[in-house]
């Protein structure tokens, strides 16, 4: 390959262009599920919460953070994922569509390749595909911004989708009444709706959904053991607060290791 190389034909690897991305900057690698309306009806997800996909989702981006030791955070709802590298990673010397290749494509295969460990019978019937996109935050306060818009967007989607499947599985409306009826309202009247009508309290759902799931690493100390261990834990915190960010303080501090110790940790099932 050596006289090719040196061919008239090598010039073409001057289109390429450089996408170093900018130094001092969080990156962030957000991936989405192609057209997961149809995936998730085509595979019978429970609605509005499939417990087995997001579990999966998880899992995936478990993976992706095992592999690449940069991610410090990582942050998942319903079919999507963000992905945060260290302001200072010199991962892929920053190349932009290296990294944010390598993550998506890890992700979308670990997700193909555990799907049997969390669907059992129901089979994968076709390979789904995920779009990504990357992101640079300048400054702190934009990457928290960032965050908390996904975050919010988890709660407002999940108020809407518990309601609105509250009102079609146990109100019986259609789909188009259901849509009907909660155009217009605000957070406090569906969370009225699903309380009088329903006796259910939204504060009650299950945590994950109203919040997502934020993935970082922590030091954990192994019971019985005088050893300790680095893991990557699940939270489903409200990472809007300071106390978040107080709490888990290395995570915007560049030199220092994560090393807060834990008790007990559930890792990802
Ligand atoms: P696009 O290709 O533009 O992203 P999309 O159909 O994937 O289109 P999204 O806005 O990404 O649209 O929404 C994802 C959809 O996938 C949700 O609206 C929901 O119907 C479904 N979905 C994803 N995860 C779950 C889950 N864990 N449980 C139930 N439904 C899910
Ligand atoms: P990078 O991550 O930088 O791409 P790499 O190890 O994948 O590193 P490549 O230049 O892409 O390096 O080369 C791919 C290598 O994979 C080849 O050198 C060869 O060793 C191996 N390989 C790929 N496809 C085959 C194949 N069909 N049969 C045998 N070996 C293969
Ligand atoms: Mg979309
Ligand atoms: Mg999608
Ligand atoms: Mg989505
Ligand atoms: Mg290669």
């Amino acid at each position: 390959t050596s006289i090719m190389a040196k061919s008239k034909f090598e010039y073409v690897r001057k289109f390429e262009f450089e996408d170093r991305l900018l130094p001092n900057c969080w990156i962030v690698v957000r991936i989405d599920g192609r057209n997961f309306h149809k995936f998730s009806d085509k595979h019978k997800f429970e609605k509005p919460n499939d417990l087995r996909a997001l579990n999966l989702m998880n899992r995936a981006a478990v993976t992706v953070m095992e592999e690449f030791k940069d991610i410090s955070l990582a942050y998942g709802e319903s079919d999507e994922y963000s992905f945060v590298l260290r302001k200072d990673t010199e991962l892929y010397n920053r190349r932009g569509t290296k990294i944010m290749t390598y993550l998506n494509s890890l992700f979308t295969s670990s997700f193909v390749f555990f799907w049997k460990e969390y669907f059992n019978e129901q089979k994968l019937l076709y390979p789904p595909a995920f779009d990504s996109r990357v992101v640079l935050y300048p400054t702190d306060e934009n990457l928290r911004d960032y965050l908390s818009w996904r975050q919010a967007d988890t709660h407002i989607n999940n108020l809407y989708n518990t309601t609105f499947w509250t009102l079609i599985n146990k109100g019986g409306l259609s789909n188009t009444e259901a849509q009907e009826r909660l155009s217009g309202t605000l957070s406090s009247d569906k969370n009225e709706i699903l309380f009088s009508e329903f006796g259910i309290n939204y504060n009650n759902e299950p945590v994950m959904f109203k919040k997502g799931t934020i993935l970082i690493r922590k030091r954990i100390k192994i019971p019985d053991q005088n050893k300790s261990r680095l893991v990557i834990v699940p939270l489903y915190e409200d990472l809007m607060q300071d106390k978040f960010w107080n709490e888990h303080s290395e995570l915007l501090e560049i030199k220092s290791p994560p090393c807060l110790i834990i008790i007990i940790a559930k890792l990802v099932v």
